[in-house]
């Protein structure tokens, strides 16, 4: 039996990941969910899967639950969520925070000697090295959930790191894969939101449909599978049946295929070394299905090219990326600026910055802070937003 604490409970992998648990209840217990503003389905949550503790954003939402759950304990803000990410019980802690906000309490759940089911790419993005290192002296797995590092950990199993050529990240292109690059200004949020092969959350969703995630996977393997920005590739496969290679010195591509479900990757993470019989998906057959390869357009998808320059500026550049992108992508699905001003902003903010070491969780944190500044003065200047 693991005990498991599920940070990000609320949201897109919170949700599949305790409809995996729902069927396993024989190998899961969940001792702590936390989640942001949506009570209302954490309620329910509590009721189905009894945690002992649980944290939500604000205080006044903490003491709503106490008073309906008088039994469980509660917590609120930054530090309720670390709290849920070391109390002692908790083995696997499943790291499923949107944004930079899921760095703190990823890294806290290293230090307490927690294994990790990392969904939380930013905490990579912004703070690899950092947290790589923290992961090994703590000797606690790290094991991704995102499903194209799922793919590239399955396909390394057994090979010698010194014989991988390339990995290869496959994306689908999002929506706007085939549309014309001139009506790109007048996309709307709706459009962006329709991924044509996964659902998942709002932000990742946009970062999909601009490639930024795919930019921000690159980052996330080159700390995770320690290569070279150079020796991470992304390959555009529309079917998302592929979810990513890797390439040996002889010319072997070794992959990972299955549905486009992220019930997928998290079932292997949590039931690692063992694979989960029942995770709640439908069978996938190979028959009948066609696969396509082609090579991203950084015309098209501007993003990408900038993800591999923020690994080659290196130190704070990637967190400055991505904090300056959670700023652009909150207005523009507030209607506020157009698709392309995601891009226009980014690039804006990477190429004013300065790069500074990190050498610390707080170095982290003050890049960020100036690069949500520097975006939402970019934004204010040139939208006038
Ligand atoms: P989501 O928006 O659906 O859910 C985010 C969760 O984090 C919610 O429970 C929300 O309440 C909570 N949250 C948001 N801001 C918070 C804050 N400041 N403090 C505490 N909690 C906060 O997002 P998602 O799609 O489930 O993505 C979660 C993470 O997983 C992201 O890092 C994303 O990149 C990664 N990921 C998601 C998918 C997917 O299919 N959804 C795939 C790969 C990786
Ligand atoms: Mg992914």
């Amino acid at each position: 039996m693991k005990n498991l604490s599920i940070l990000g409970s609320t949201g897109s992998i919170g949700r599949s990941t305790l409809e995996i648990v729902e069927l396993n209840p024989e190998l899961f217990n969940v001792v702590a969910l936390t989640g942001g503003r949506n009570v209302r389905l954490l309620r329910e949550q509590i009721r189905k899967f009894k945690p002992s503790f649980v944290s939500v954003l604000n205080e006044g939402s903490a003491k709503t639950l106490y008073k309906e759950f008088p039994s469980l304990k509660v917590g609120f803000g930054v530090e309720g969520t670390i709290q849920a990410a070391t109390l002692g019980k908790v083995d696997t802690v499943v790291s499923a925070i949107v944004g930079a906000a899921g760095l703190l309490p990823t890294l806290s759940a290293i230090r307490a000697g927690k294994d990790i089911a990392l969904a939380n790419k930013e905490s990579l993005v912004i703070a690899g090295p950092l947290v790589m290192s923290e992961a090994k002296k703590y000797g606690v797995k790290l094991l991704p959930i995102d499903s194209e590092h799922s793919a590239v950990y399955q396909s390394l199993k057994g090979h010698r790191s010194s014989d991988i050529k390339n990995i290869i990240l496959t994306a689908s292109g999002g929506p706007f894969l085939k549309r014309s690059i001139k009506s790109f200004g007048s996309i709307t949020p709706a459009e962006a939101l329709k991924h044509p092969t996964w659902t998942m959350g709002r932000r990742i969703t946009i970062d999909s449909a601009t490639l930024m995630n795919k930019g921000f996977e690159v980052i996330e393997a080159r700390w995770l599978f320690g290569l070279k920005g150079e020796k991470i590739k992304v390959t555009i496969h529309p079917e998302s049946i592929v979810h990513s290679m890797v390439e040996y010195v002889d010319g072997s591509i070794i992959s990972q295929l299955g549905n486009s479900d992220m019930k997928g990757p998290i079932s292997y993470a949590l039931g690692h070394p063992k694979r989960l019989s029942r995770v709640g998906m439908d069978p996938f057959t190979i028959n009948g299905k066609t696969l396509h390869f082609s090579e991203p357009s950084l015309k098209r998808f501007p993003c990408l090219g900038l993800a591999y320059r923020a690994l080659e500026l290196g130190e704070s550049a990637p967190a400055v990326l991505n904090a300056a992108d959670e700023v652009a992508v909150d207005i523009f699905l507030k209607g506020k600026i157009p698709f392309t001003g995601i891009h226009e902003t980014l690039e804006a903010v990477l190429e004013g910055h300065d790069v500074e070491a990190l050498k610390s969780v707080d170095d982290v944190l003050d890049a960020d802070r100036l690069a949500r500044a520097a975006a939402r003065a970019h934004i204010r200047k040139y939208f006038k937003v």
